[in-house]
């Protein structure tokens, strides 16, 4: 055994805690959560069985934590997990799966498949079988400080672009400030509006917000990859520099994971509460919006949908949010089937659009969103994700449709009323 792999096995042990040995021992095989899996339903294949996808795990634990499979592996009846195994398995684990939670969702009998995947890739990175392209991508979040490897000067040379723009300051390391914003690399790279859009709104609303050198980028890789320590190094530098400036708030940008990795998991990475509130922008806006702070003019006559982020909707319940906020600037808004918790990702998610490899998959899977989008007639699709946006907008693309794909703080920034602007 190599030592990498007995790293990993015994990785796999130590994940296999309280409520994965009960999940494995209560599931009855109903195939339920297969059909809650778009991998699944696009294609057919077993394999994408969300609950197939951890059979090296489901192997580890019988053999370790069950009488029957310890004197399985006494009496050399079964075989253990072998490197190749995991190679095999490296695909399923990483590419068939966003981490959506909608699995979890429809199980019977409660079994948190996600939070078992999640565990699995731990396992998975511990024994040396993360997915190339995610690690690439946590060398460069730790080391240049994003996983697309942008540095403050990209982020400095658009904060220029968008002050020329708006005639708006864009606050930088401003102490005592009430939020820290903060950004998705994809953001920074593909759509400057946001920032634009940010800038604009908090100018009339009269919001104090500051950008960080030092932690503008939001999103964690060490997460989507299964690495805890990495992922704890770079949520800290959030963390750090919230605490630095003596913000009251750090507000995750329009990006899925990134909420769930600073909101759900930073705490827990960092082994302590935050003496700061996090919210993502949507909750935000809402929160203006209901204070009369967000003023818009006019209505976009378009019909339009939404595209709930799973991390945002179901894993972060931000749902009723968004909603309202459209209500704001949509006379024909539509909803698409299964919107809110129980929505359908764009196929992604979980890493799975940094990983090249996953690219025909995630067409494949892309073809759910396709025909829910088909089925409400739009041309216009609203999200509050960057990474759902450009995976749809691949998709889109792919499929020669003729739908354009906007951000939904962008959208309410065309509605402003600029009263303040100077
Ligand atoms: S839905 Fe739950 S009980 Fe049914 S096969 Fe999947 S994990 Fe097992
Ligand atoms: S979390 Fe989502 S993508 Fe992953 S197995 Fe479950 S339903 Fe499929």
């Amino acid at each position: 055994m190599t030592a990498t792999l007995e790293k990993g096995l015994n990785s796999f042990k130590e994940v296999i805690d309280a409520p994965i040995a009960s999940f494995f021992s209560s599931c009855v095989h109903c195939g339920l959560c297969a059909e809650a899996c778009l991998f699944y339903t696009e294609t057919g294949d077993a394999k994408y069985t969300p609950i197939h996808k951890l059979e090296p795990l489901r192997r580890v634990w019988k053999q370790e934590y069950t009488l029957l499979g310890k004197l399985g592996k006494m009496f050399g009846l079964s075989t253990a997990v072998t490197d190749a195994e995991l190679d095999e398995w490296e695909p399923l684990v990483y590419d068939s799966c966003t981490l959506c939670g909608r699995c979890s969702m429809v199980c019977p009998v409660g079994n948190d498949i996600t939070y078992m995947i999640r565990k699995m890739r731990e396992g998975m990175a511990a024994s040396g079988h993360a997915q190339e392209d995610l690690v690439d991508a946590t060398t460069r979040a730790v080391t240049l400080g994003s996983p697309m490897g942008i540095k403050w000067p990209a982020v400095l040379a658009q904060i220029k672009h968008v002050q020329a723009e708006t005639g708006i300051e864009v606050p930088v390391e401003r102490a005592g400030a009430d939020y820290l914003v903060l950004m998705s690399s994809m953001e920074i790279i593909n759509f400057p509006e946001y920032l634009s859009a940010l800038s604009r709104i908090f100018k009339q609303a009269g919001v104090s917000w500051t950008l960080a050198e030092d932690a503008f980028e939001a999103t964690n890789s060490g997460i989507q990859i299964g690495a805890s320590d990495l992922a704890r190094e770079i949520v800290s530098r959030i963390v750090v520099a919230a605490e630095r400036l003596k913000v009251k708030c750090v507000i995750s940008p329009e990006c899925g994971h990134a909420f769930t990795a600073i909101r759900w998991e930073g705490p827990n990475l960092m082994g302590r509460p935050f003496g700061f509130e996090v919210k993502h922008i949507l909750e935000v806006l809402d929160e203006l919006h209901k204070a009369g702070k967000l003023k818009t003019k006019g209505k976009d006559k378009r019909p339009l949908t939404y595209h709930d982020p799973c991390q945002i909707a179901r894993r972060g319940g931000v749902v009723e949010q968004p909603r309202r906020l459209l209500g704001e600037v949509a006379t024909d808004f539509r909803e698409m089937p299964d919107a809110g918790v129980m929505n359908w990702c764009c196929g992604g998610g979980g890493g799975v659009s940094a990983n090249s490899r996953a690219e025909p998959l995630r067409l494949e899977a892309f073809k759910h969103k396709k025909g829910q989008i088909e089925a409400t007639g739009v041309q216009t699709l609203i999200t509050a994700c960057a990474n759902c946006r450009i995976v749809m907008e691949e998709g889109l693309e792919h499929y020669h449709m003729k739908v354009e794909v906007v951000g939904l703080t962008e959208l309410l920034a065309e509605y402003l009323v600029e009263e303040n602007a100077s």
